[in-house]
């Protein structure tokens, strides 16, 4: 089997060519051609010996994620539907990236899984089960065919964020890697800015990432504002209920410019009550937070979308409070790629 290169380290490409017999700056060659150039054919590493660019071509691969469908939103968003390959134990997979370009800006969002073991009942992606976890170079992967698609246009600001399908804390060590190149400044260079990764509140994994030299922004899915509402959407609640998760994040160590972010999905008629909102802001007093209000998008499932008005008070209330909050509708609905929409529907485009 040829040496997959995508999604290894730049020590781990050095450890590889010196394991070749060749000096180790090679591996840090390229390293820098593929996530600084974005060279996925070695055949175009011409700064590499022509004897060495020969035999990893014979003994080594690039494998990006092989489009199978692209659905256009009215809005100018893309989703991806990409196919990956068996993984070491023999299991193909497809995921979902989304592209969504703005004037000033584009933002990426990453498959971390495909489908996903948590069960919200509120997502679709929740619906297929957790079918595998993503290899580091099947991550930073979605991240090139997404660059790579859209090269042609201009070059604004890349935003990444860990919001597709699966629980980017429950497949940590390859999530880190894939982070650990996108956010080198030797590789594809992302400010950790403009990296964000959302979990559901995986409490071992917020402290973990807290300990982290290199780290993304954190986003936690907070939606609900009671453990008995919390317990009722979101399973994982009663394994990490509101009290441990809000000391998780209480004790998390934020940088000086950094704000943890709060997810708030608005169902409408179960969690979008002004006494909700006044809940929320006792729940995150003591947190340096903003919070993302995301109107449910509708879905085969049994909730509904909040009144606007009720959007509209619910924000009110938080930042007459002091609480910074912002409403997020959800890009590409047309096209069922939307934040919960990823279970690999096949809508017309
Ligand atoms: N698994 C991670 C990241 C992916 S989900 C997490 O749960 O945080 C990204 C966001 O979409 C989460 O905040 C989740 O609560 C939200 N979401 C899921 N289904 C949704 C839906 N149908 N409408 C709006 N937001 C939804
Ligand atoms: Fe998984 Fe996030 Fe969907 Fe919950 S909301 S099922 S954690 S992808």
């Amino acid at each position: 089997m040829p040496t997959e290169l995508l999604g290894q380290s730049a020590a781990e490409l050095r450890a590889l060519l010196t394991a070749w017999g060749e000096p180790g700056y090679r591996g840090a060659q390229i390293y820098h051609a593929l996530h600084a150039e974005r060279r996925f054919d070695v055949a175009t590493m011409t700064n590499l010996p022509a004897a060495l660019r020969a035999r990893m071509a014979a003994e080594a691969r690039v494998t990006l994620p092989r489009i199978l469908r692209r659905f256009e939103s009215r809005d100018g968003s893309i989703r991806y539907l990409l196919a990956l390959e068996s993984d070491a134990d023999g299991r193909p997979a497809s995921v979902e990236a989304v592209f969504m370009p703005e004037e000033n800006r584009q933002t990426i969002c990453l498959s971390t899984q495909a489908g996903c073991a948590v069960d919200c009942h509120f997502c679709l992606t929740a619906q297929l089960g957790l079918i595998r976890n993503l290899t580091a170079g099947e991550i930073l992967g979605q991240v090139f065919v997404a660059l790579e698609e859209n090269r042609a246009g201009p070059k604004p600001q890349t935003n990444v964020v860990l919001m597709g399908q699966g629980e980017p804390l429950l497949n940590y060590e390859p999530v880190m890697t894939a982070l650990g190149i996108l956010l080198d400044p030797n590789g594809v260079a992302l400010s950790p800015k403009r990296v964000t990764l959302s979990t559901s509140g995986i409490v071992p994994g917020i402290e973990r990432l807290g300990t982290e030299k290199v780290r993304p922004k954190l986003a936690v899915s907070l939606n609900a504002s009671t453990d008995e509402q919390r317990d009722a959407i979101m399973p994982i609640n009663r394994k990490y209920p509101l009290g441990t998760l809000l000391d998780a994040c209480r004790r998390y160590p934020l940088r000086p410019w950094e704000r943890l972010t709060f997810e708030y999905v608005l169902l409408g008629g179960f969690n979008d009550t002004p006494d909700d909102a006044r809940r929320v802001v006792r729940l995150l007093s003591n947190v340096r937070a903003k919070v993302n209000l995301i109107p449910w998008n509708p879905c085969e499932l049994p909730y509904r979308p909040p009144a606007p008005e009720s959007v509209e008070e619910f924000r009110r209330i938080l930042t007459e409070k002091g609480l910074p909050a912002f409403i997020r509708f959800s890009r590409g609905q047309d096209i069922m790629a939307a934040c919960g929409q990823l279970a690999l529907i096949e809508t017309q485009s």
